[in-house]
């Protein structure tokens, strides 16, 4: 479907061009049709990023008749930043539409102002309930004459505490209104406002009911409690590239994780109730504009904070609720576009994120929280693609070459490149030189391990060779890690791990040595392919020294590991 055939008049679709949508989302064919067509009420279970701004804004700035200078529309919305957002977003819309004059109602700010901007003459009312119901009783705003009302995110406005103003004005606006009401979750409480104010609605799903973006990939690291922070470090290096909000559970713990952060000379601030309008104000700005990489945020503060491009979400801790779940892994992976939502556990919140996969059905996968190695690996080559990328202005260094040449002559090639690298690159090393392991999986398989070998003694194993060793920062933890992510499993017994410099051994439950080799295919560890074999085609090695009589490879082998 296109734009076109939706019916929406041409100066509207012009508007919607010089904004980039090239054809309607789903949502927005949808809502368009009953807001234009059949007129019949509307109930949408959609999350942010869905398109539903647009999918009601457009056809009320349809509906609007610019020559009646009185409100004909009314929007709600749960906080001060979506009302700003959405009041925005219709003006954009309405761009090439003749006169229509859209006004943003919050409380926090001037209702002297707000009530002069009314008395101009408005044809679009965008506002939060609380502040909404004080100028309808005030008088200064009536509705009686609207023909549309949208509830955007209702259950946020519900949980938010805003039920008695909802009802409040519903109960003012005429009965002849259509009335859409936009929500993430479906609670008893917004089934019960759809069965008292509205008419028979029509029910629309975007994506699944309950359900998190298709486009978001759901990733847990687990942790002792104590080494929380220090995995999400571990996390921020090695995603240099971040762009995300880093949840927390209170204010006092988003201040002190952002603290932290910030110290450790991270590209991070907080966002919470604690801090005043205008800081809040500066602190969202600053991240819209991407001058903040990670935003450390508690979901009240976070609300109405409408950022498209997100790449990560982060949980600090688990959220309380598979709901809080979705509406903030809903933050990223919009508008089509990849995201990853990452939750950092401990240990006995296993069965918690067991819930959520059944609430999302999709299955989150178990990461290891990367090793020092692995990270300076990383960030390591970033640099030298920037090195090797960095634009070069000839004319501006020119006059001070022949001078830098004469100081740099003494150093070879090889050499000027390590001084270069180690100028940018040693607090790296420094700081992850003797990293521990953070990942309680490790810990976790052992003590299993422990336990079983005396119950699983005649387990057969096969032994597998595979091209990676210690020099490539393979560790057992690792390499634990790659056979679950390879064979997509994560309780094949694993039995002893040799790791040398160049490459290394592991043992596995024989039966699924096939899904190992298959598994292994097109596997790659560290930027590079990876072979996996079973063992004995690797004898000519040499390098295992085992009494086959008493050890034969693939057969009742010691479940130890070498660390
Ligand atoms: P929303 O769900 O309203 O927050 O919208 C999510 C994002 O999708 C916003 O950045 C919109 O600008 C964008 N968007 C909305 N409709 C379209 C469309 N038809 N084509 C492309 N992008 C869109």
């Amino acid at each position: 479907m296109n734009f076109e055939d939706t019916g929406l008049k041409p100066e509207i679709i012009k508007g919607v061009r010089k904004l980039g949508f090239e054809a309607p989302m789903p949502i927005q064919e949808k809502v368009i049709a009953a807001m234009l067509n059949h007129r019949s009420d509307l109930v949408g279970i959609a999350q942010t990023g869905t398109g539903k701004t647009a999918a009601y804004g457009l056809p009320l700035v349809h509906l609007i008749e610019s020559g009646q200078k009185k409100v004909q529309a009314l929007i709600l919305t749960p906080t001060r930043e979506l009302c700003i957002q959405v009041a925005d977003d219709i003006t954009k819309y309405a761009r090439y539409s003749n006169a229509i004059e859209v006004l943003a109602l919050y409380g926090g700010a001037s209702i002297e102002n707000q009530i002069r901007g009314l008395k101009k003459g408005v044809h679009l009312v965008v506002g939060t309930p609380g502040r909404l119901r004080d100028l309808i009783k005030r008088k200064k705003l009536t509705i009686k004459s609207i023909n549309t009302i949208v509830l955007d995110e209702a259950d946020e406005m519900l949980s938010m505490g805003f039920k008695e103003d909802l009802n409040a004005i519903l109960a003012e606006a005429p009965d002849s209104r259509q009335t859409l009401l936009f929500s993430a979750t479906m609670p008893r409480e917004i089934a019960e406002i759809a069965d008292n104010y509205m008419n028979d609605p029509i029910e629309i799903a975007v994506g699944r009911r309950n359900v998190g973006a298709e486009t978001v990939d759901h990733v847990y690291y687990m942790v002792n409690a104590s080494d929380r922070y220090n995995a999400l470090k571990r996390i921020a290096d090695v995603n240099p590239d971040i762009y995300g909000i880093v949840f927390c559970r209170t204010r006092k713990e988003t201040q002190e994780v952002a603290d932290k952060l910030i110290g450790d000379g991270y590209n991070a601030d907080a966002l919470h109730g604690d801090l005043s309008q205008s800081q809040r104000d500066h602190v969202m700005n600053r991240f819209r504009i991407k001058n903040l990489q990670m935003l450390v945020a508690t979901d009240v503060a976070a609300r109405g904070l409408d950022v498209d491009d997100l790449t990560h979400i982060i949980n600090y801790n688990l959220p309380d609720g598979s709901e809080t779940y979705i509406h903030r892994s809903g933050r990223t992976g919009r508008a089509g576009k990849k995201g990853v939502c990452i939750t950092i556990i401990h240990s006995r919140e296993k069965g918690k994120i067991k819930m959520i996969e059944k609430k999302i059905r999709k299955t989150f996968e178990q990461k290891l929280i990367p090793s020092g190695t692995e990270i300076c690996e990383k960030q390591l080559f970033r640099l030298i693609d920037k090195m090797e990328t960095v634009a070069v202005d000839e004319k501006q260094i020119e006059p001070f070459l022949p001078v830098i040449y004469k100081k740099l002559s003494w150093l070879s090639r090889e050499e000027l490149i390590k001084h270069f690298v180690s100028l940018e690159f040693n607090h790296f090393l420094d700081f992850y030189k003797d990293a521990p392991d953070l990942n309680i999986l490790q810990k976790a398989k052992k003590s299993k391990k422990k336990k079983k070998s005396k119950t699983t003694h005649n387990q057969e194993f096969s032994r597998f060779f595979i091209n990676s060793g210690s020099q490539d920062g393979l560790e057992p933890a690792y390499l634990i890690g790659l056979i679950n992510e390879n064979t997509k499993k994560r309780d094949i017994e694993i039995g002893k791990i040799e790791i040398m410099k160049k490459f290394a051994f592991f043992e596995v439950d024989s039966d699924y040595a096939d899904r190992i080799i298959k598994g292994f295919e097109n596997a790659e560890y560290a930027g590079r392919r990876v072979v996996v074999e079973l063992a004995q085609q690797k004898k000519e090695f040499g390098v295992i020294k085992r009494n086959p009589k008493k050890k034969k490879p693939g057969k009742k082998n010691k479940k130890s590991k070498k660390k």
